[in-house]
């Protein structure tokens, strides 16, 4: 028998799995390919998992790789006024005290007196029974969580040797900021970049890799004079704009939202979150801030930055463009999920797709076409990450791929040991073309930039 509050839960409960159900079942079938495919699996699966944690596998290191490389090539590489640097990814504490951190960095939290799950009282409505037990008895009163992930240095576990995983990788940027102007002779603006893990000891992570405890980070600190913040704090918004559709996220599904003062982070006195409609909902997948001259001020003494012209010396103020790398992973692959008639298919943006062609022979019992294809092959992957597969009919191959998001498909067939051409077909439009074998790598690279 079900009490009336147990009944109406799970009526609520009911409702909720109803409405959402199609954006459920979107997000169980990508959490599916994933795993099928080796993109994303389970982290310590064999031991029973560890909750939230996941591992990248074959496929999904490259994607992710992809979408690294690309971000530095676009913002560091291409680009006069940057630099990057690559911090260790623990720092004396004080790092983390001047950074207002150990004091500020926290949720508030409560416990359900019944079943003790914890959870952010900002995220419940801790008027309503718990939501894990249906227990009536309510919460303890909230206390502020600090999210930073603690650890000890050295063999003994005193409060003297205790340190944190960064929360954040941006400080690092400040920390070292007069040795890059010093190494590196930019004047202002200029930037510096770093790519890494961040670690946050999350109270309710989930929604597979959007929130996880350890994540990873593309970020760049902007330095520029007080009275400019506002024009480069536009153009880092246009320049973000401009990333995302290069990586294939559809305008439609973006939103830029303006953070109130009352949410923004303790440093920042301009926040836009850009937000991406999840199938879990519209939640943040970027962030852009200005800082303003808070951090350096709090690491440096002495203002760090000398105007060439005037001698004045000052603090930079900061515009700070955060990319999650995770949750563009997880929005390239939401985007390019697309179900056809009669096949499921990956519209990656071939810059980003693990393969960027499979290899296949017509025939897999024919060992003159086997022998040509692995020559193709060969060939190939001295230019570019690319796939051979005989298994199967060349459907199966075909399904296989689109699958994965491979843009294109290379067969041999008996004309290729006359003339030296391959079909190439289209993973989208799926048409084919005959094409020289000693074109193909200059084919292939013409569509992927
Ligand atoms: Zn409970």
């Amino acid at each position: 028998m079900y009490d009336f509050i147990e009944f109406v839960c799970l009526f609520v409960y009911y409702e909720k799995i109803h409405m959402k159900k199609e954006d459920n079942q979107l997000m169980e079938k990508i959490i599916s390919l994933c795993k099928r495919r080796g993109f994303v699996f389970p982290g310590s699966e064999i031991y029973g998992g560890l909750a939230n944690s996941w591992d990248y596998g074959p496929l999904g290191v490259e994607l992710k790789n992809n979408i690294k490389q690309l971000w530095w090539k676009h913002f560091v590489h291409q680009r006069d006024d940057m630099v990057g640097i690559d911090a260790a990814l623990i720092m004396n504490p004080k790092v983390w005290e001047a950074s207002g951190h150990v004091a500020t960095f926290s949720d508030p939290l409560v416990e359900c007196k019944k079943c003790h799950e914890r959870f952010r009282a900002d995220q419940i409505d801790i008027s309503k029974p718990c939501q894990t037990c249906g227990g009536k008895e309510g919460f303890t009163k909230p206390k502020q969580f600090n999210l930073m992930l603690k650890t000890f240095l050295g063999p003994t576990e005193e409060k003297a040797n205790t340190a944190y995983f960064r929360p954040e990788i941006a400080q690092a940027m400040f920390v070292d900021f007069k040795n890059v102007l010093e190494t590196s002779r930019k004047r202002l603006p200029f930037g510096i970049a770093s790519e890494g893990s961040a670690f946050r000891n999350e109270i309710t992570p989930g929604n597979f890799i959007f929130r996880r405890r350890e994540f990873n980070l593309m970020e760049f600190e902007y330095f520029v004079k007080e009275n400019e913040w506002e024009k480069y704090f536009d153009y880092w918004l246009g320049k973000m704009k401009q990333w995302l559709r290069d990586i294939g996220v559809h305008d439609e599904k973006l939103h830029f939202v303006e953070v109130s003062a009352q949410d923004r982070a303790h440093y920042s006195k301009r926040t836009v979150d850009i937000e991406y409609d999840y199938p879990f909902g519209q939640k943040e997948l970027y962030g852009l801030a200005y800082r303003t001259d808070f951090d350096l001020k709090n690491h440096f003494k002495e203002a760090p930055y000398t105007d060439a012209v005037t001698g004045e010396k000052l603090y930079p103020h900061v515009i700070e463009p955060t990319f999650g790398v995770d949750r563009s992973v997880l929005a390239v692959l939401c985007d390019a999920y697309t179900e056809e008639k009669d096949r499921v298919v990956l519209k990656l943006k071939p810059s980003l797709a693990p393969f960027k062609a499979a290899v296949f022979p017509l025939l897999k019992n024919k060992p003159e076409l086997v022998a040509k294809a692995k020559e193709v092959y060969a060939y190939l992957r001295k230019e570019c990450n690319v796939a051979f597969d005989d298994r199967g009919n060349i459907g199966k191959r075909y399904y296989s791929q689109d699958e994965i998001g491979t843009p294109y498909r290379i067969t041999v067939d008996f004309d290729t040991l006359e003339n030296n051409e391959v079909t190439v077909r289209d993973r989208d439009t799926t048409k084919q073309e005959k094409v020289k074998i000693g074109d193909l790598s200059s084919f292939i690279a013409g569509h992927i930039n």
